[in-house]
């Protein structure tokens, strides 16, 4: 089994630092969203808030999208777009941070 190094050591990533990470962030098109809440029952990271019957993305170190796309699979309307991705920051090494995607398409898109 290959062994870390002293320079890879320094360079994993603390996920809980939030200084070392960049939350992802959703968009929600409010002309679209039918105030469901399915999106905000649906969030892993509990960082979804309803407000006035509409969904909105907590905002500062309240925020903590992992960009995992639930919210964007589960909306009815298709109301939501993610447009930044969860990433460690600065130096640190990341296996790949892709582009951004659903995890579940819709039948019409
Ligand atoms: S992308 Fe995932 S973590 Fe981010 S708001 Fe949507 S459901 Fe929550
Ligand atoms: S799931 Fe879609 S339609 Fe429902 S509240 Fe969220 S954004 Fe609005």
């Amino acid at each position: 089994m290959a062994r870390f190094s002293f320079l890879d050591k320094l360079l994993i990533p603390t996920v809980n630092d939030r200084d070392q990470i960049t939350t992802g962030e959703v968009v929600f098109d409010l002309d679209k969203c039918s105030s469901c809440s399915l999106c905000v029952e649906a969030c892993p990271a509990d960082t979804l808030l309803f407000v006035e019957k509409k969904p909105q993305l907590k905002t500062g170190v309240a925020n903590e999208c992992m960009a995992c796309g639930d919210c964007v699979a589960i909306c009815p309307e298709a109301a939501i777009r993610l447009t930044r991705s969860y990433q460690f920051s600065k130096f640190y090494r990341t296996v790949d941070q892709g582009a951004l995607s659903a995890p579940r398409l819709f039948e019409d898109d």
